[in-house]
Parts: structure tokens; sequence; C-alpha cells
């Protein structure tokens, strides 16, 4: 399709609404230096080009979702409803705390709630995304160390299975990182763990469920092992849908967590739009969390309290399931996640064959020996179903990967359907191999070359090129 800058002519518009009566006043020396080069097209031509873009996206709104590492895909109108309230979009920043107390009240049950459902005793609503969350807990975990005079505490232990934020936060925040293995079932590999602590632990990251779907049974002899050496336990609760209302990061040992409200709190999560990764911690970090009004507090790590509507979109959610709500939504994302696992361990080999929470990953290997056909071939397959494909290639220690989160609020037929499209694709692929080299048919973009879109993206209109 063409882009925008592509279509109208010059002159054209919109100027119904006739000029401008504001009165414009000069600011000295910030005046651009040429008109700024918007697109000059009708309304009409507006209207159908974002509509086309629309159609050609493929959102929850559209299908099945079932991206693994991901989890929320229940965004209901009512929280969009809440988030749009006057009261709460019409705030500013600076204008004085007591004619904003509504929303201060907003923040502070947000955070009763999710120390409640973390177990933990403090959180800041601060951090504006998973990653950033990260980044912040562990800095908490580098200022309690600096003010307990622990300066050799310099290194992060981190699970093989890890989200790649993990160690990208760990080094970000200035901590060297060790890499520990899993074992044969997936598990953190104790005696790897038990080897690698000592002297300069700083902390260990870890997620449980891990990012192959298991709830790891060891995780009391695993945050033991790491409060004995004297490095302190960070949990990642970017998905906390599995266990929700059931276990506790706080009851399994953890000191720090980060949760994802665009993930886990029903925020729409992706395009980039805005999040929420909130840090929560036992009260003996409390001091340390940024801005707080305290000497020991790391400072601010956004401005202001973050991003609001994201969670006010939270509270609302929290809100209308309410108390037993919570606890249901995960029995159900454990319930979904299961049952299609069981409905397609024969075809589609489980990379760990147990019991899984709200996601699981399964192995193309032998698919891609027998066939030929990979994880991407199946995954684009989907596309022509209507299905967004499930994660590829993630977790890295599993091969030819395809990690599927169904989440809690699919139905049964759903679920029944995704699983003939997958049950299909293994057929095709038996059948006619090359036909699903080519696939997809139906999206207006067919393949990508994956590697020059991540590596050298062109997200910028070039206009002197076009105008040669
Ligand atoms: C998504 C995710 C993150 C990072 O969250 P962002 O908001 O994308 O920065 C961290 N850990 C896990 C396990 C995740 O799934």
């Amino acid at each position: 399709m063409k882009l925008i800058f592509e279509k109208g002519r010059p002159g054209r518009g919109t100027d119904y609404l006739g000029p401008c009566d504001v009165p414009g006043i000069e600011i000295g020396g910030a005046k651009r230096e040429r008109p700024l080069r918007l697109p000059e097209v009708s309304e009409s031509e507006v209207d159908r080009h974002y509509s086309l873009l629309a159609r050609h996206t493929h959102g929850v709104n559209d299908g099945f979702y079932p991206l693994g590492s991901c989890t929320m895909k229940y965004n209901p109108a009512v929280n969009e409803y809440a988030a749009s309230l006057p009261g709460f979009t019409q705030v500013h920043p600076l204008q004085e705390a007591d004619t904003a107390a509504g929303c201060r009240e907003v923040c502070r049950r947000l955070e009763g709630m999710l120390c409640e459902i973390t177990g933990m005793d403090d959180m800041s609503l601060q951090p504006a995304a998973g990653a950033h969350g990260e980044f912040t807990g562990l800095l908490l975990i580098k200022a309690y160390h600096r003010a307990m005079g622990h300066t050799g505490r310099n290194k992060i232990l981190v699970p093989d299975s890890a989200h790649g934020t993990n160690p990208a936060s760990a080094s970000m925040a200035g901590f060297e990182v060790v890499s520990i293995a899993s074992d044969e079932n997936g598990f953190v590999d104790l005696a790897a763990l038990q080897a690698a602590v000592g002297e300069d632990t700083a902390g260990l990251m870890l997620t449980n469920p891990n990012t192959v779907g298991l709830f790891d049974p060891q995780i009391l002899e695993i945050t033991r092992i790491v409060h004995e050496a004297g490095g302190l336990n960070y949990y990642d609760g970017a998905n906390l849908n599995a266990i929700m209302g059931i276990a506790r990061p706080g009851d399994m040992g953890f000191d720090v967590v980060h949760l994802n409200l665009h993930k886990t709190f029903s925020t729409p999560h992706g395009g980039g739009g805005p999040g929420s990764g909130p840090s929560g911690c036992k009260h003996f970090l409390s001091p340390f969390l940024p801005g707080k009004d305290t000497p020991e507090s790391i400072g601010n790590v956004r401005s202001f309290g973050g991003n609001f509507l994201v969670a006010v979109r939270a509270l609302a959610y929290l809100m209308t399931i309410g108390r037993e709500g919570v606890p249901d939504a995960a029995k159900h994302a454990v319930l979904n996640a299961n049952y299609m696992r069981v409905k397609l361990a024969d075809l589609f080999p489980m990379a760990y064959d147990r019991i899984c929470m709200h996601e699981f990953v399964m192995s193309l290997e032998k698919l891609k020996e027998e066939t030929g056909v990979s994880a991407l071939d199946a995954a684009k397959a989907m596309l022509d179903h209507g299905i967004h494909p499930p994660t590829m290639y993630f977790p890295l220690i599993v091969h030819e990967a395809l990690m599927v989160e169904p989440t809690e609020t699919e139905t049964r037929e759903t679920l029944d359907e995704a699983v003939e499209v997958l049950r299909g694709i293994w057929q095709a692929a038996h059948d006619d191999p090359e036909r699903l080299h080519l696939l997809p048919r139906t999206t207006p973009v067919r393949r990508p070359d994956e590697v020059s879109a991540a590596r050298n993206p062109r997200i910028r209109y070039d206009f002197e090129a076009v105008r040669g």
C-alpha cells in the first residue's frame, strides 16, 4: 500500500475549520526554517488510509493471539472508559497535590493491591516498562549493597532461560552477568547455582514460572542458597497471570519484583504504546525506592508518577474482577495452556513434557528434520488462518521453539480451532512442504527480510530521495 506521503496533491487538505483565531507570537531563533512537510490529503483520504492500515494489522480484537511470554490480551473497554474520565485526563503533574487527591488515591490503592498480590511491602509506579522496572529493581539491590558496605558484590546470576532483558538490565545497572545453566527438566541447576554464588554475588534474577512455562518446585531452595551467600533475590513478574492470587514472589523468598501492567493487568500491549513496570520490594529496601523523600532513595527513574493512565486501567481491572477474579484468571490461564498442550503433544513434541503454567514451548526440530518445515514456516502458515503466530525461537535453549500462550479469556472453541489449524499445518508439512515455505498468502507483506528489518530499519520517509 502507498504511504500517506505518496498520496494527495499540493494544496489539498481540509480547511473547513477556518483559520486559528489565537494570536501567534514570534519565538526568537526557535522558528523552523521551512514549513513542516505534512502530507496534503483530503479528509476521506486520511480516513481511508488509516482504516486500511487498521485492516492490515492483527490485534486481539481480530483473532486468536497466542504470543508467549506476553500475557496481556484482555483489555476490557470499561478500563478505557475509566482511563478517559476527565478527572484523570485533565490533571497536570505540577498542580497542587491536594487538588489531585483522587489521582493519588488511585496510585495508593493500586500499589496496595499489587503489594498484596506479590507479597511485597512497598511499590513504585514510576518505571515505564518491564525492562525499566528491572533496571530500577537492580539499582535498589546496588544501593542496598553499597549502603551495607558490600563493595565486592558486583555479580548478578541469571538463568540461561531468562528473558533477554534480564542480562541487559543487569549489565546496564553496572553488574557483571553470570549465566546459570538449566537442568534437563528446564529448571535451575542447583549444583551450578551453588557453585556460582559467593562473596561477589549481588543477587539472582529469576522468573517462576520460568520462560518455558514451568513452575520451579525448588524455588525455596534456590532463594535460600542466594540469601545464604549474601545476595538478594529479584523476581521478574512481567507475566504474573499463572500465579496471581495463588502464589506470591514475596513468599518464595524474593526481595524485589517488577510487574508489567501492560501484560498482566489489562493495558493494551504492543506498538510501543505506554506501559508500566512497577517495582516492588520488601521493607528493608523501601527507603531506596524512586520518588521517596529519603536520603537513601535512588532518585527518580521517570518524571512524576509514571504512566498514570496505565495505573488507572490496572486498578479498574482489579476492582472489576475482584478478589476471587484474580486467582480465577490464573486458573483459567493454566487450564487453557494445558488443554492445548495435551491436544498437540502427539504431533508437536513439547520441549518439556509435563504440566505447564500459562504457556508451553513446543520444539519443531523433528518436523524440520523430517520435512524441512521450520518453526518460522509454521508460524507464517498460521497467519493465513487469521491467527497471530506464537513467540518463535524463544527461549533460546529450545531449538525450533514455538511458545504458545492462549490466555485465560479464550473459549474452548477458539482453542479447538487453533489446535486444528496447527494439526493441519503438520499434515501440510508432510504432504507438500514446498508450499509452506511460500506462506503467508493473505497478508499485505509476506516474508520481510527480518535481519535487515531489525538491523537497518527505514522508519523515516526520505523526501530528498523521492524528489530525486
Ligand atoms: C516482556 C518481558 C519483559 C520486558 O518487558 P518490557 O515491558 O517489554 O520491557 C521482561 N521479562 C519478561 C519475562 C517478559 O516477558
